[in-house]
């Protein structure tokens, strides 16, 4: 908590002497007399407001569905961590990348990952990236953490306007906070008529993307080992997205030691990943229709 204070600290002064000099600047317009013979320039650390696109990888045909993989966490904010030290932002990499190699191997949907190593995003770039590159389906990868030791099994959650429990409402809270490090608030601009457009397209995101969830919990069956309340609502920023079925997946608690062994296991990820790749594919399949088939 200390470290995300400081970081706020750090970003707030640039952003402070940022909006001081353009203050500055209009009122140099205002009277042009006073025109200043030199600009301030003030790079903020770290970020920029357009990331470049990651590439898309997978058959050329531009027709076929595209689904962006989201690793959760990466770069300074770690995500949960394990007891022996198990980051979370490292095992959701390994885990979006499992996937990814699964879904190239059989070679049916493009795919492109938010990022292919451990660096920082903000929750809305993630979404950002997917909507940019016109994706069909977004699917965001985390490891799971609890302070009950019995808290195992992978859950997947969808999209709601509130969460459906208190338990799904703290871990929203708890992944949500990795875009108040940022400094920067970002979305929530929309005015009354595009709030109510808004909330007729996600009513049908929302329900495009439990048929995905509900995918993924029947072709992980007998694979995966799933928490006893599986499937769940809950306002993840970053599942956000207007016109674009996602989902969130916690493979795993990396808070038991049982899941973390699991989730640390490359055989493990391998088949995660095939069952995940197998419900993406038909979802995919179901879904969206290329043309001239
Ligand atoms: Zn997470």
């Amino acid at each position: 908590m200390r470290k995300r204070v400081l970081i706020g600290v750090v970003l707030g002064v640039p952003l402070a002497a940022m909006t001081a000099a353009a203050i500055l600047f209009a009122l140099a317009l205002i009277s042009p007399a006073q025109v200043p013979a030199y600009v301030i320039r003030i790079v903020l650390p770290g970020r920029t407001d357009a990331i470049g696109l990651p590439r898309v990888e997978g058959p050329a045909d531009a027709s076929r569905p595209l689904v962006v993989i989201d690793a959760g966490h990466g770069g300074h904010d770690p995500g949960a961590s394990g007891q022996h030290g198990e980051k979370e932002k490292m095992v959701t990499l390994k885990l979006a990348l499992a996937l990814r190699d699964a879904l190239l191997a059989d070679g049916r949907v493009r795919v492109a990952l938010t990022r292919e190593g451990d660096r920082f995003l903000a929750l809305e770039e993630r979404s950002g990236i997917a909507r940019r590159l016109k994706a069909d389906l977004f699917v965001s990868i985390h490891a799971d953490a609890s302070e009950s030791p019995d808290a195992t099994g992978a859950t997947v959650y969808t999209l709601s306007d509130r969460g459906s429990d208190a338990v799904a409402d703290a871990v929203a809270r708890r992944e949500n906070k990795a875009d108040m490090v940022n400094g920067v608030k970002l979305g929530g601009k929309s005015d009354a008529v595009t709030a109510i457009l808004v909330s007729l397209s996600q009513r049908e995101m929302r329900e495009r993307s439990k048929a995905f969830a509900a995918l993924v919990l029947r072709e992980g069956e007998g694979k995966v080992r799933f928490h006893t309340d599986p499937e769940r609502e809950a306002a993840f920023v970053v599942l956000k997205s207007l016109d674009l079925p996602s989902a969130l997946i916690e493979a795993g608690y990396i808070s038991s030691p049982d899941d973390a062994s699991e989730l640390a296991n490359p055989g493990w990820r391998k088949g995660f990943a095939a069952s995940v790749a197998s419900a993406i594919e038909i979802y995919l399949a179901r879904t969206t229709v290329a043309p001239g088939a």
